[in-house]
C-alpha cells in the first residue's frame, strides 16, 4: 500500500527504513524501498489486512497518482479503494487475475458509494495481438470499436460496472458489452486515457467521461 500512518505523521509514503502501523487494521507495517517495485507499505506479518488488494506495480502506481493524496487508497470499510472519483465513486485499478467471485463481491460493497468503475490492463494482451481491437472509422461514430479476444480475461464478462481496458496506445477500451465464450469478442469505445485521468484527478468537469 502507499499510505501507512508514522509516528510523526498519518498518511505518509514509505521511505527505507520506516516502520507504522496500516490505517485500516493498526497491525505493523513496514517500508518496502527495494530498487525494482515502487516503494510501498506492507504488512509485517505477511498478510494483507484487505484481501482485495493486489501487488504494487508501476502500472497501478500510475493510474493512482491521476488522483490527489487524499483520493487515493481510501479506506472504506475494511477495504482499500484504488481511487475515490470527485463524484465519490469508487475506481479498481486491476491488473492481476481476478475470480468472478470477487468482482461480484467489489462491485455489491463499492455500489453503496456511487457508480463503480474497473480499470482492467490488457497492455499485454493488445501488444500480443491477442486482443484485436477492430476500429470500423465511421466518421458519425469515430470511437466506435469491436474486438475479439484469445485467451481473455473471462472474468470480466461478470462484471456490472463500468470497465475500461487500459490497451497502452494511450487509449481506453469502454466495454459496451463482452461475449466470454470462444471466440470472444465484443464492443465498446476508445477514450483517451488523458480524459479518464483529468476525470479522476478533478481538474476537469466532474461528470464523468463515457
Ligand atoms: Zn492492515
Amino acid at each position: 500500500m502507499i499510505y501507512a500512518d508514522i509516528e510523526t505523521a498519518p498518511h505518509a509514503t514509505a521511505a527505507p527504513g520506516g516502520v507504522g502501523t496500516c490505517p485500516a487494521c493498526t497491525a505493523k507495517v513496514i517500508a518496502k524501498c527495494g530498487p525494482i517495485v515502487s516503494w510501498h507499505w506492507a504488512h509485517a506479518r505477511g498478510e494483507d489486512c484487505d484481501p482485495w488488494s493486489e501487488p504494487m506495480s508501476a502500472w497501478h502506481l500510475s493510474w493512482q497518482a491521476h488522483a490527489p493524496d487524499e483520493r487515493r487508497e481510501v479506506i472504506l470499510g475494511q477495504h482499500r479503494a484504488d481511487v475515490v472519483a470527485p463524484d465519490g465513486s469508487v475506481v479498481e485499478v486491476q491488473r492481476s487475475t481476478i475470480a468472478a467471485d470477487e468482482i461480484r463481491e467489489r462491485e455489491a460493497f463499492y455500489a453503496f458509494f456511487g457508480s463503480m468503475t474497473w480499470i482492467f490492463d490488457a497492455r499485454g494482451a493488445y501488444e500480443d495481438l491477442r486482443l484485436d481491437v477492430r476500429r470500423p472509422r465511421n466518421p458519425r461514430t469515430p470511437d466506435y470499436v469491436t474486438f475479439r479476444w484469445k485467451h481473455p480475461r473471462k472474468s470480466i464478462a461478470a462484471c456490472t460496472a463500468r470497465v475500461l481496458l487500459d490497451i497502452g496506445t494511450g487509449e481506453l477500451l469502454r466495454v459496451g458489452r463482452i461475449y466470454p465464450d470462444a471466440p470472444c469478442g465484443g464492443w465498446g469505445h476508445l477514450i483517451p486515457v488523458s480524459t479518464v485521468a483529468r476525470w479522476i484527478s478533478g481538474t476537469d468537469c466532474e461528470r464523468r467521461p463515457a
